[in-house]
């Protein structure tokens, strides 16, 4: 399973739970802060992530989308 993730960084508060729930640790904190003055996350190997979820289910912002897409 192939998964796909979207961020929204405007809504990131950057509380890091998403960074902690990735079994594949591949979320992290970005260098630039968005409009509310935090630092959002962003994925920082999107050809790794599984689909899981896990980091949508975690986010208290609901700013992740995950899409999964059947492996070919
Ligand atoms: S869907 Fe799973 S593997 Fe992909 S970024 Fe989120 S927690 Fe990590
Ligand atoms: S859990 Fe949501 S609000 Fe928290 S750092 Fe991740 S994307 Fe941002």
């Amino acid at each position: 399973m192939k998964g796909r993730v979207e961020i929204d960084r405007e809504l990131c508060k950057g509380c890091g739970y998403c960074v902690i729930a990735c079994p594949k640790r591949i979320i992290g904190t970005d260098s630039e802060f968005n409009k509310a003055g935090y630092y959002p996350v962003r994925l920082t190997r999107p050809e790794a992530c599984t689909g899981c979820m896990l980091c949508a289910e975690v986010c208290p912002e609901v700013a992740i989308m995950v899409w999964r897409e059947a492996a070919r």
